[in-house]
């Protein structure tokens, strides 16, 4: 079996990926919509000011969200980024202007430790020194708590500027917990929901839940372009975003933007480029993300979630008949995850190891990639929802060419 495959890699002369283990940004991320696909072609044909799209877009994310407003940002990690600079510069044009240097300025993030992970960077990059409480308990197995609701109260001093909660089913302490206590002392909190959709719901759920800010990856479920993004949330907080992003070299006689989105009468004078102008959003990924969002609010969760879990199933039956491999359905049932195949590598009866096998699928032409998280388990991950039905053969003959030891 052969991979005909006539993609534009091919035509660079580099391998294309066909791609088992789902929304990785190192692999491209997803495919785009044909909707968003057709948007970002007319958006290249004319120009726009740009301020008035992101004004466009503010009004359905919010509508979508529930937020008073939005924002379409460079990926959930720009967005992450401009939260934090939001939370930090508030309406001050000089604090604005410093960052990211926060010499003197309030600039503290407080996160329970168990929520910090590698993307938590983009915070910093702000200008923010994060403040990580509690311990890693449950996990360990020394205790049923990782970080307690007291521990977060205890450490917001003068210099909090927010509090960042990183979202996934199983994060705790449950988020509304930590809303009230962020509240209870005027702290915002952001939260970094990147990769919680679908279920489509999640998309208000948040805001519903009180944040004040939310991040979603535009680039992953909801398959817009892939370095686009989406902050909702707080009206004051998101005109800070907008002042910070937004390229503004204007004369100030013309300085007129969007009102809904900069409120020029509170302004002294016209924002110099702020930090969000190196994490720029162009007309086609703005175009691109809205109808992106509009055509994935239409989706129906079941059924997409239904058709990932039937190619899994399919998948973990054949493998589980490869000889050295032991397949098996992970998150089936679920709502609010892909049914993914775990595949456990048994190396006394294959002759590679679950790592020498995921390094070697990556090696062919087309490359093959897998998940590759448990390989120090013996195991490595099939994700199905980037993979077509059409190349699930091609997979799976590879990956059983791999322990064949004939
Ligand atoms: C993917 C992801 C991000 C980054 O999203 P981009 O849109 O690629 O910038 C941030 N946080 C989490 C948890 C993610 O999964």
């Amino acid at each position: 079996m052969t991979a005909d495959r006539d993609t534009i890699y091919d035509d660079l002369g580099i391998p294309s990926v066909i791609n088992a283990t789902g929304t990785k940004t190192r692999i491209g991320g997803t495919l785009v919509r044909e909707e968003a696909l057709e948007a970002m072609n007319r958006a290249a044909e004319a120009f726009v000011r740009i301020s008035d799209l992101q004004a466009a877009a503010s009004e359905r994310i919010a509508a979508v969200t529930g937020a008073e407003s939005g924002y379409v940002t460079n990926g959930a990690s720009s967005a992450l980024t401009l939260a934090a600079a939001a939370c930090i510069a508030g309406d001050d044009l000089g604090v604005m202007a410093r960052l990211p240097d926060t010499d003197g300025i309030p600039s503290e993030i407080v996160m329970p430790r168990t929520h910090r992970n590698g993307y938590d960077h983009a915070l910093r990059a702000a200008g923010a020194d994060i403040v990580d409480v509690g311990g890693n308990d449950y996990h360990l197995g020394t205790g049923s708590e990782n970080t307690q609701p007291w521990q977060i109260a205890d450490a917001i001093t003068e210099e909090t500027i927010a509090v960042a909660y990183m979202e996934k089913p199983f994060t705790q302490p449950p988020l509304p917990k930590v809303v009230e206590i962020a509240h209870e002392h005027d702290v915002p909190v952001i939260v970094d929901a990147a990769a919680e959709l679908p279920p489509t719901e999640n998309l208000s759920k948040y805001v519903d839940q009180g944040v004040d800010l939310v991040a979603f990856s535009g680039g992953k479920a909801i398959r817009g372009p892939q370095s686009s993004g989406i902050l909702a949330g707080r009206e004051d907080l998101i005109t800070s975003v907008a002042r910070q992003h937004l390229d503004m070299h204007a004369a100030e006689p013309v300085y007129e933007p969007p009102e809904d989105l900069v409120d020029v009468a509170t302004l002294p004078g016209v924002p110099l480029q702020g930090i969000g102008r190196s994490m720029k959003v162009g007309k086609e990924e703005l175009a691109g993300l809205i109808a992106a969002l509009d055509a994935f609010v239409e989706q129906d969760d079941e059924a997409v979630l239904a058709e990932w879990h039937g190619r899994a199933e399919r998948i973990a039956a054949d493998l589980e008949g490869v000889d050295g491999l032991d397949a098996e359905l992970e998150n089936a049932g679920k709502t609010d995850a892909v049914t993914t195949v775990a595949v456990t590598v048994d190396e006394t009866r294959s002759p590679v190891d679950a790592g020498e096998l995921v390094l070697a699928l990556r090696r062919e032409n087309p490359r093959v990639f897998v998940g590759a998280d448990d390989v120090h388990r013996s195991q490595f991950t099939i994700n199905p929802r980037c993979l077509p039905d059409d190349e699930v053969d091609y997979v799976i003959e590879r990956i059983a060419a791999q322990v064949d030891t004939e």
